[in-house]
């Protein structure tokens, strides 16, 4: 059911669309090793149309199921568009192709749930993540340092200690 909007009558007065398109008409072929979409994506939008332009604003929601980037636990955690708006022209260069009176607006609203994904999901904020094995590099400056090009053991090195 992807969300179809009739251009015709929506010269005549704009219209309320609220509704839900299932996660396999707007995010079949989505791939994340950390995100995924478990529910419908909800929408509700007011649509109208002003000469050669269709625009649509209102609210997007869904709910993610993640694993967490450090710890990999599972989560939910719900994915909000709160100021969805998009203009969609309808003449011209870059006009949405349409059949009939009807343009399919699930592109846009795809395209918005998509941007608004985290690129890092954590399952709390300040997650320490699994117990960790060693210490990172990161945590111990004075290591790059003193443990660079002497440690490596180039043979010249050994040498010239022995020669001091
Ligand atoms: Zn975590």
């Amino acid at each position: 059911m992807p969300l179809l909007v009739n251009v015709r009558s929506l010269q005549k007065q704009s219209e309320r669309h609220a509704g839900e398109i299932p996660v396999a008409d707007f995010a079949a072929d989505f791939q994340d090793e950390l995100v995924r979409f478990v529910e419908p994506l909800r929408y509700d939008l007011e649509v109208s149309v002003h000469g050669p332009e269709l625009t649509a604003l209102g609210r997007l929601e869904t709910t993610l199921e993640c694993d967490c980037g450090r710890c990999l636990k599972t989560f939910r955690q719900p994915l909000v568009v709160p100021d969805f708006a998009v203009v969609l022209p309808l003449e011209g260069e870059g006009a949405e192709e349409r059949e009939g009176d009807f343009a399919d607006l699930t592109p846009l609203l795809r395209e918005d749930t998509f941007l608004a994904l985290p690129t890092n999901p954590l399952c709390t904020p300040d997650c320490r993540g699994l117990v960790p094995k060693a210490p990172d590099r990161d945590l111990r400056p004075g290591k790059e340092i003193t443990g660079g090009p002497a440690a490596g053991g180039s043979p010249w090195d050994q040498l010239n200690k022995l020669k001091l």
